[in-house]
């Protein structure tokens, strides 16, 4: 029989987590955490995703700091506020919405938050602790699938997992979230062969291509667990990288797009932003 992941009962699992805690420094007079996101220009998706955030971390308790810079800003000026906001000792997290214009360079900009405060894991530091130790800091997205595969799995050592995509910001720190887990842990690519007998050996399948209802029943093994992080629009209407109604034919349990893994992401953020806020108190 086969089930979709309950992602949002997840979510609200967590939200309470950390609702709790928000409380709790708020009941022992400390600070609030405070997280500024850096959003340039206008882009649609930036906006809802930023208004978004400042909705779920108001709702926990939290504040949030909007900084919207024009389109043409330049690089020096996204530097020098994300200086600023390094020394403040009102701001706990900083995230700054990718992608940015042309003109800037995303890798200057992630290497200058301070690593201490970068809630999303994009500073190089962050990504390399993360690959060589038990520290560093995930980006929110791969956290959710790991999240969500200990919510559904519980145990996750020895278990098979094929991940479907090696961007720095989704498969790549997975591989090491994964890997932290115990599991065994293949990688696929657009230039993988044999993607499809690859991808069916997986116990856990998590496609992350941003290929519009690819998966199918084929590319899945039987009884398997299946993640879909792909989020993209076809017809007018947001899907994933898995043709649902065909992987259930395999499947045991898989999430859905929308109502999956995005349901999680900004809850894992703001858990992040809160241990980051634990750590500058320490
Ligand atoms: P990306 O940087 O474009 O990376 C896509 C990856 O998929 C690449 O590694 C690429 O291989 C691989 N790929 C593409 N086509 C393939 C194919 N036909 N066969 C095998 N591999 C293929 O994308 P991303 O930023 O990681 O995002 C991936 C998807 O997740 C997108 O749909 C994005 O919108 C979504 N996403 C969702 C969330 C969420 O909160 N739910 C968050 C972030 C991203 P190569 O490396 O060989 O090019």
């Amino acid at each position: 029989m086969s089930e979709i992941i309950n992602v949002s009962a997840i979510a609200k699992v967590e939200k309470e987590k950390i609702r709790n805690r928000i409380e709790g420094y708020r009941a022992e007079g400390k600070a609030t955490p405070t997280l500024a996101s850096v959003i340039v220009g206008e882009d649609p998706g930036s906006v809802y995703y930023i208004d978004m955030q400042k909705k779920v971390l108001e709702s926990l308790g939290g504040t949030m700091l909007k900084i919207t810079l024009s389109q043409d800003v330049s690089e020096e000026e996204l530097l020098s506020t994300i200086g600023e906001l390094n020394e403040d000792d009102e701001v706990h997290g900083i995230m700054v919405l990718f992608p940015l214009p042309k003109h800037i360079s995303e890798d200057r900009i992630a290497m200058k938050i301070s690593p201490s405060k970068d809630v999303d894991g994009v500073n190089p530091i962050n990504i390399g602790l993360l690959a060589s130790s038990t520290g560093g800091i995930a980006p929110c997205t791969p956290s959710s699938v790991v999240e969500i595969l200990k919510n559904t799995l519980g145990m996750l050592e020895g278990i098979n997992a094929v991940i479907i995509g090696r961007s720095n910001i989704v498969g790549k720190p997975l591989i090491q979230l994964l890997l932290r887990e115990n599991m065994t842990v293949t990688v696929c690519h657009s230039r993988t062969k044999e993607l499809k007998n690859v991808a069916a050996g997986g116990e856990v399948l998590i496609s992350a291509m941003g290929r519009p209802m690819m998966i199918t029943e084929e590319y899945v093994g039987k009884g398997a667990v299946v993640i879909d992080v792909g989020t993209s629009e076809k017809d007018g209407k947001i899907v994933g990288d898995c043709d649902l109604l065909s992987v259930m034919k395999k499947a045991r349990l898989a999430t859905k797009v929308p109502g999956g893994v995005g349901t999680l992401t900004t809850t894992i953020l703001m858990r992040t932003l809160v241990d980051l806020y634990d750590k500058s108190e320490a």
